[in-house]
């Protein structure tokens, strides 16, 4: 890729920056292989302007416009490596794509992904974005996310990258038995990172610690 490897040129994205960041995530207590691995492939640096690509090592959430923000790397690592822990399933449906970054990280840990984003540019250029790197097993959809997708339900798996007061109840209805949810859920600035696991009827959570992230939004 062109933009890419101008940047490269100049050592902004170069392994050793990459590394670095691998070795905060793992100080951090990403135990992860695989995830870790994925933090080093995918390009963070071509989700966010160019202006702030020197940036995109980091361990920080920077701004992509329309208010919004890619998540912190430890974040994404941390939801990630929570999923997929002891995961057998197929299907992921994530609410929030907002760049793509979280759903670019998980695509080729899973068979197929299914998105969700409410803000229109957003969800066209994410799926650019992921076709310009090859990314094939995913689905786009702009619409909200307090819906969850229907459509292709049940999820082995959800991953929601907005917060809410609670965890939206269509959402724990398209979770497969079997299936976990991963989600920050409280108040604006001090939520909580959630992961619930249903077996049939039987809903169980635990709390994976507290996080920031920005609302889950109500209506398109
Ligand atoms: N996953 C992204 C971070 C997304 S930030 C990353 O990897 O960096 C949260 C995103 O959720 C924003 O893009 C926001 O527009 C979106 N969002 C908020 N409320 C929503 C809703 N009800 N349905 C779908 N998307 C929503």
């Amino acid at each position: 890729m062109q933009h890419g490897n101008n940047i490269q040129g100049i050592g902004m994205t170069s392994a050793r920056t990459r590394d670095r960041l691998v070795e905060r995530l793992k100080q951090n207590g990403i135990r992860s292989n695989a995830v870790l691995e994925q933090i080093r492939n995918v390009p963070r640096h071509l989700f966010v302007d160019e202006a702030l690509a020197s940036r995109a090592y980091e361990d920080t959430a920077l701004p992509i416009g329309l208010g919004q923000t890619i998540s912190q790397p430890w974040v994404v690592a941390r939801m990630t490596e929570a999923l997929l822990d002891g995961f057998t399933g197929e299907s992921v449906l994530e609410i929030g794509t907002g760049c793509g970054y979280q759903t670019a990280v998980l695509a080729p840990l899973v068979r197929k992904i299914y998105t969700v984003e409410r803000i229109r540019e957003l969800y066209l250029k994410a799926k650019q974005r992921l076709r310009e790197l090859d990314i094939y097993n995913v689905q786009f959809r702009p619409g909200d996310g307090w819906e969850g997708w229907p459509k292709y339900a049940p999820y082995d798996g959800i991953l929601v990258a907005a917060a809410a007061p609670e965890v939206p109840q269509k959402l724990l209805e398209q979770l497969a038995p079997g299936g976990r949810l991963i989600m920050p859920v409280g108040p604006a600035g001090r939520q909580d990172l959630i992961m619930v696991t249903r077996d049939n009827d039987h809903y169980e959570q635990v709390s994976l610690g507290a996080v920031s992230f920005v609302p889950l939004v109500k209506g398109k």
